[in-house]
């Protein structure tokens, strides 16, 4: 797996960020990291001590923790100080855990397929294998200085025969479930590592390894149907304990959405059925498109327009879904000369054909309207006329908010835009409202019964300004308001639907009216005037969308209009009806649709799995083989494993496909690594693996794709249970023992690549009873990134990057393991510092000084703490709060923690000072493991540390004695005083009523009453 790790160059600057520590060492004599750490790894090897053998052995009355890290992807370079960040912390868990008399699985392994190592072989010709062996060795020789306590014994590669064996038994499960299926559509394929690639590994429209732009090209592929899964994928990610933000990138990724799928009624073409999550608004429908890539766009293109159509479709071919879908491209189209009926209300669309819509999403066709960004750009672009159904909603409130109770008055009304004859003022109406409030807003008023809204329109104007000659233009596109609100002076509530028109001044003529109900007061303003002024929120609002007329889509969830018997409805309330609708008449349905799409799943290059299938040709289904007194030359293992599958043979695209169960079916030795790019892998090179001879007169010839990167890291986790077996993936009891991963610390970088692809081969596997859970990872945590001193991020390519090597070898790994730990929160990003190493060294540097220093020595003496009893107390605190926070991940608190009770003191009475001495180095154990077993060696024990159990506090004595209680008078704070715990409030208050600055705020004053918080405060309330 890989991410966020890079190595180093040796630079001058390095060498300033790591060596600060000379100054501290001249000053003093400091203990030898590199004797004591490189002791301790020898014994732990020679004694095997983190071996963890199954349950079925000695320890199945335990508990059991399964701690894991993302495994990493070794690359030639090594590891880099941001790898060792969450593999520290998984080991102190795993210590802690084991301390705490757990059953720990702690392993780790190699994710070792993938480009790097077979782009060095294409350069170089050293076989892919070679290389990663050799990288393997330094990753494993990096990882040992760190005194982890990994099981070496359960070390894995996803590139050994032995492990691919079961991810290739994988893939026939799925071929056999028919999960794992053969296409020929374009996919998104990468020029430079001339490979295609699932959508996952596509970001930004590049490939996720190389940056290339990725472009769209068809060859055959190997698909897994990871949307059959994409409702259970979704639904569980609730329950898992996971970061919030990773588990939104995957429910956005997944993408679920609810719609309602129906037909246009084809007037000269086939029906075109379309899919839309706002079916609200199909009252405006105005248009239909279809993608150039529907199977059946042919039917509906018209002869006149044929020329024209194919064209534009040949166009369209060029393009990636991520170019035609991008959100600053221009939508194009062209119009096909066929005509459909709107099924809800028996209007006449006309059907396009336009590259924003993608025949893998939905139907491959939408209906276009006034209600969405893109279709009203569409639409503007080509002069398709378009109408509003869904208005503004708004709900006043305050004073105006509706009552329950009343009347409802239900109004028509017309607003006026009015404008004077040189277009540079605009008239405003200012009164003193139901509230008193100063109100300014446009013209306008309800349309009475059997008028027209032109003739209102007249009528307001000349009412409220007194102007007669005006011109009305236009009504102001997507201006339907709809509102409702309390009137104070009818006592009713009112439903108001209102449209803004746009009207013009043609001359000053007035005729005095003295009808209306308000005192008007009407002003010309400039358009900012207008902006600044006007102050009803809907005014304000089609004003700033008169402004943006006519280039603005209104695409609010709201109030249908123009919408027959529906007007009125909410949008969501509509969504709900008008599906139902569509049910009932049978030209629809309800219909959930996912934006994640299959998993493109293989790769036209060398270093991977290879796909155990083999091809035969549709003429020689007939004489395969079917028992094994046939005459062929099929060994009898090999067919028998076939008489389970030979009556599942699948139809691919150029023939049949029979799974090959001989497996682990071995990559081949090649002469050459470099992929064609025309859809062929180097495997394709070597016709004497990609032939086999099935029988006399039968052959067959095996897929040469690879599986992709990520096929190793679905599953590895179960194989570390159970490493050697050979009969099955992973042992049953030994699955149901471990059962689901209880921490897994990696990178968030892999949210919707690796976890997601987990997540659903888990699930195919529990579904299949290989595993007893249905989830992979029950806890996950984030490792945030190690950065640059000066806050940039590491990477090789600016020679940034700190080597851990170097940090070992100047403060050992105790130190370094110890300085990450404490850098910041764990899931924090956080720089590296020199200055703050050198203090983790010092730690380190005391406690050992402390068990190594004889107790007489004046030295010695100035560690001792004042009281003994402090001291004891102190450490039982440390207990308490170091597991706590080992548990919450709260790691530099825990360090925190250890280095007060090192300052506190060692108690001076010399049992107590050997148990003290004891519990420090147990609780120093997961942290600078090294060290610990030293300290617990000094104290005479034999064993290695890591076999004691985690000390245990006594809880009375982690409680304080003397709390501090703040005394408020009146609600203000007027002391803060020591008492002892336990306290009661009337001990409180006769002890500070003596007291001359609290006296005095009592005097001349009441006391109401008295709230107590035990051991916090004292709140006199008086008056
Ligand atoms: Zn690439």
């Amino acid at each position: 797996m890989r991410g966020f790790f890079y190595i180093s160059p040796s630079t001058k600057e390095k060498i300033d960020i790591i060596h600060p520590i000379n100054s501290y060492r001249q000053k003093s004599i400091m203990y030898n990291h590199s004797e004591i750490e490189s002791k301790w790894q020898r014994y732990w090897s020679e004694h095997d001590t983190f071996a963890c053998t199954n349950p079925e052995l000695e320890n199945s009355h335990k508990p059991k923790f399964y701690a894991l890290d993302m495994f990493p992807y070794p690359s030639g370079a090594g590891l880099h100080v941001g790898h060792p960040k969450g593999y520290t912390a998984t080991d102190i868990i795993a210590r802690y855990k084991h301390a705490k008399w757990f059953h720990v699985l702690h392993p780790m392994g190699w994710d070792a397929f993938g480009l790097p190592a077979e782009n060095y072989a294409i350069k170089t010709g050293t076989h892919p294998a070679i290389t990663t062996a050799a990288n393997i060795d330094r990753f494993r020789e990096q990882l040992k200085k760190f005194g982890f306590a990994f099981d070496w014994n359960r070390e894995i590669d996803t590139t050994s025969p032995e492990y691919y064996k079961w991810s290739q038994w994988i893939f026939l499960k799925l071929f056999e479930a028919g999960l794992a299926y053969e296409s020929d559509k374009p996919i998104n394929f990468c020029p430079s590592c001339k490979t295609g690639l699932a959508n996952e590994e596509v970001v930004d429209g590049k490939c996720e390894r190389c940056g290339t732009p990725v472009e769209k090209k068809a060859i055959r592929q190997w698909i897994l149907a990871i949307t059959k899964y994409a409702d259970r994928l979704l639904s569980d990610i609730d329950r898992l304990d996971w970061p919030e933000g990773i588990k939104e990138m995957q429910r956005n990724w997944i993408g679920k959405s609810e719609g309602c799928q129906f037909f246009f009624k084809g007037i000269d073409c086939p029906d075109v059925e379309v899919f839309t999550t706002r079916i609200d608004t199909v009252f405006s429908g105005a248009f239909v498109v279809i993608a150039p890539d529907h199977p059946r766009v042919q039917e509906y293109i018209h002869a006149d327009h044929k020329k024209e159509c194919d064209k534009y479709i040949k166009k369209t071919q060029e393009e990636s879904d991520i170019e035609r879908t991008k959100l600053d491209k221009q939508k194009t189209g062209v119009f096909t000369g066929s005509y459909v009926t709107n099924p809800f209300n028996g209007e006449k669309l006309p059907v396009w054909i336009g590259d924003f819509v993608l025949w893998s999403y939905g139907t491959g066709a939408v209906f276009g309207d006034a209600h969405d960004e893109r279709d009203f750009v569409f639409a503007k672009k080509y002069g398709i006329p378009l109408k509003q159904s869904i208005a503004y909603e708004y709900n006043f409130d305050g004073v105006y908010t509706p009552k329950n109770g009343v009347e409802t008055l239900k109004r028509k009304c017309v607003d006026v835009i009015l404008e004077n004859q040189n277009g540079e003022f605009f008239l405003i109406e200012e009164f003193n409202a139901e509230n008193n409030s100063h109100a300014r807003h446009f013209v306008g008023g309800g349309i009475e019964e059997g008028e027209t809204e032109r003739e209102a329109i007249l009528k307001e104007i000349k009412e409220e300004s007194w102007y007669v000659d005006v011109e009305v233009i236009a009504p102001v596109e997507m201006s339907y308001v709809y509102s409702k609100w309390y009137r104070h002076t009818k006592n009713k509530n009112q439903e108001t639907l209102a449209q803004f028109w746009h009207v013009k001044l043609k001359s000053e003529e007035r005729v005095s009216c003295e009808i209306d109900e308000w005192k008007h007061n009407g002003k010309w303003y400039s358009k900012d005037q207008v902006e600044e002024l006007i102050n009803w929120w809907n005014h304000k609002l089609m004003w700033q969308t008169f402004l943006r007329w006519p280039q603005y889509a209104m695409t609010d969830e709201g109030v249908l209009v123009n919408s027959w018997e529906f007007d009125g409805l909410t949008s969501a309330e509509a969504r709900k009806v008008l599906t139902e609708k569509a049910e009932k008449e049978g030209f629809g349905k309800k219909v959930v649709n996912y934006k994640l799409r299959d998993w493109i799943f293989s790769r036209q290059r060398y270093w991977g799995e290879p796909i155990p299938l083999i091809h035969i040709e549709d003429e020689d289904k007939e004489s395969l083989p079917t028992t094994k007194h046939d005459d062929c030359w099929i060994d009898g293992d090999m067919l028998k494993k076939w008489d389970k599958t030979l009556g599942k043979i699948t139809r691919g695209i150029s023939g049949w496909l029979l799974p090959d169960w001989d497996l682990p079916l071995k990559l081949p030795e090649v002469e050459k690594y470099e992929p064609s790019g025309d859809g062929e892998s180097p495997l394709a090179t070597i016709p004497s693996w990609v032939h086999v001879q099935l029988g006399k007169n039968l052959s067959g010839y095996r897929e040469t794709n690879t599986m992709p990167q990520w096929a190793g890291s679905c599953w590895y986790y179960l194989r570390f249970m159970d490493p050697t077996n050979s009969e099955a993936i992973v042992d049953t009891a030994v699955v149901k023992y471990w059962g689901e991963v209880d921490s897994y610390i990696g990178g968030a970088e892999h949210a919707v690549l690796h976890l997601l692809y987990a997540r659903f081969w888990h699930k195919f596997l529990f579904d299949i009873g290989v595993v007893p859970t249905d989830e992979p990872f029950f806890r996950l945590r984030n490792v945030g990134l190690i950065l640059w001193p000066d806050g940039n991020k590491m990477s090789k390519s600016k020679g940034n990057v700190i080597n851990p090597d170097d940090v070992i070898s100047e403060y050992g790994s105790d130190t370094l393991r110890l300085y990450e730990m404490s850098m910041a929160d764990f899931a924090d990003v956080a720089p590296w510092n020199t200055k703050a190493i050198v203090g983790s060294y010092r730690l380190l540097d005391k406690i050992y000084r402390l068990f190594t220093t004889d107790s007489t020595t004046t030295e010695y003496q100035s560690w001792t703490a004042k009281e003994d009893l402090s001291a004891i107390k102190t450490m039982h605190k440390t207990i308490k709060k170091v597991g706590e926070d080992i548990e919450n991940m709260k790691f530099n608190t825990a360090i925190a923690a250890i280095n007060i009770m090192v300052n506190e003191g060692i108690p001076t009475d010399a049992e107590q000072a050997h148990e003290w001495k004891s519990v420090l180095a147990r609780l120093l154990q997961p942290f600078a493991p090294h060290m610990a077993e030293e300290c617990w060696s000094l104290l005479g024990n034999e064993e290695s540390i890591y076999t004691t159990e985690w000390p245990e506090y006594i809880p009375a004595m982690t409680i304080d004695d003397e709390v501090q209680i703040a005394i408020q008078i009146g609600g203000k704070l007027r002391g803060t005083y020591p008492f002892m715990r336990g306290v009661t409030a009337e001990e409180v208050r006769m002890t500070v009523e003596n007291k001359p600055e609290i006296a005095k705020w009592l005097e001349g004053v009441t006391v109401v009453k008295e709230v107590f918080i035990p051991n916090k405060i004292l709140n006199i309330v008086v008056k």
